[in-house]
């Protein structure tokens, strides 16, 4: 029999796209890119009209600090535009081995490894150390880079309510004899909700069932103090550190194994060197400074302000159930001249629609104080 080459249950690659993005604008859930100029002290110019973030992830203002942006040019100067190959190639050049010192000491571990991304590091860390006959304990909200990562990996998935240790020990009580290596998943601070993970009790648990704990770090650096419980610690360098890339950290030989075994690092090129040299800088002013501490007292402010449990990270979500109400709330902050992010689904379950606002060291106490009032004003919070 001969095949049918236009098999006409196939659509066309544009009538096929045409439908998807139906679908979505159906749901409500069509999205658009919008040009957004950020600028320093936590401000973003849209069309002409600038306000003040709640919805940047530069939670220390480091992207625009004039220390970080001399790093970056002397680099550029210096070192070019690119890396021109993968770091295992000829594009390891000279501003990693300091970035990847410090991340190290700020780390308290013994080694660093720079990616791509955060979301490059975490794909390429699960699938170097898991496999078809591996298992994955993961938390159920645990950042779209870690789920995909452990797709990949071909392991057995399993997820535990978020947060809920007894849940993930009846996981591996239940499950990890039948597995060679299991990993388990968390992240330190959670990136819709902005609580913690208990890092000590999961610990614990991956003692008792010969686990390996993964934590991804991206919205603790600089803000929570590094806990040093998991095996390995992934993040990236573009929300605090204000610059681009990923990292994980850990023992000298976990991390040796992971570049000359990581796909998503040895496939891929360098980083930029102007994006490595901005990110160590923006570490050590970091280090040097009690900014971090500016930024959760901030979001402490926030969350006092609208009775809501305390902040304990620079994330604080208004919950609001609803998409609309949500759209809304966002609407109206946006006509008084503050940006906030809202988050529906599939982002987040349906019913738990959200505003989500990121702090900054750089928010002034008076645009803080007049977000909690509008929201009140209306009814949200
Ligand atoms: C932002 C984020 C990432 C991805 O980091 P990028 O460097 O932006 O790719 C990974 N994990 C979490 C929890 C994040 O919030």
């Amino acid at each position: 029999m001969q095949r049918n080459t236009h098999s006409p249950s196939s659509p066309s690659l544009q009538a096929f796209a045409r439908e998807g993005l139906e679908a979505l604008e159906a749901q409500g859930r069509r999205r658009t890119l919008t040009p957004t100029t950020r600028r320093g002290g936590g401000r973003a110019v849209r069309a002409d009209r600038e306000y003040i973030s709640f919805s940047c992830n530069d939670y220390l203002g480091l992207s625009h600090h004039p220390e970080v942006i001399a790093a970056a040019r002397e680099a550029l100067e210096a070192y070019g535009a690119g890396a021109g190959a993968s770091r295992l190639v000829t594009g390891n050049h000279p501003p990693y081995a300091e970035l990847e010192m410090l991340l190290a000491e700020i780390k308290g571990e013994e080694s660093a490894c720079v990616f791509g991304s955060g979301y490059l590091a975490n794909i390429g860390i699960i699938t170097a150390l898991a496999g078809e006959d591996d298992l994955i304990v993961a938390d159920k909200l645990i950042h779209a880079c870690m789920l995909d990562g452990a797709k990949l990996s071909g392991a057995k998935l399993l997820r535990f309510t978020h947060n809920d240790v007894s849940h993930a020990r009846k996981l591996l009580e239940a499950h990890r004899g039948a597995y060679r290596r299991c990993l388990l998943l968390t992240e330190t601070v959670f990136s819709m909700e902005g609580d913690l993970a208990p890092m000590r009790e999961l610990r614990a648990l991956t003692e008792e069932y010969n686990t390996w704990l993964i934590a991804d770090d991206a919205h603790g650096l600089g803000i929570i103090p590094h806990g040093g419980y998991a095996d390995i610690t992934t993040g990236t360098l573009s929300k605090s550190a204000g610059s681009y890339g990923g990292y994980v950290c850990g023992k000298k030989e976990v991390m040796d194994y992971i570049k000359t075994s990581s796909r998503s690092l040895m496939f891929s090129t360098g980083l930029p060197p102007a994006a490595v040299a901005a990110a160590t800088t923006a570490l050590r002013i970091m280090q040097d400074s009690s900014v971090g501490a500016k930024t959760l007292k901030n979001a402490r402010y926030f969350s006092s302000l609208l009775n809501l449990p305390v902040a304990q990270s620079a994330i604080v979500p208004v919950l609001l159930g609803d998409e609309a109400r949500t759209l809304a709330a966002g609407t109206m902050l946006e006509t008084h001249g503050y940006l906030a992010s809202t988050i529906r689904p599939p982002t987040v379950p349906p019913g738990t629609s959200r505003l989500r606002f990121s702090f900054s060291a750089l928010h002034a106490e008076a645009d803080i104080a007049r977000v909690a009032s509008l929201l009140k004003k209306d009814g949200y919070a």
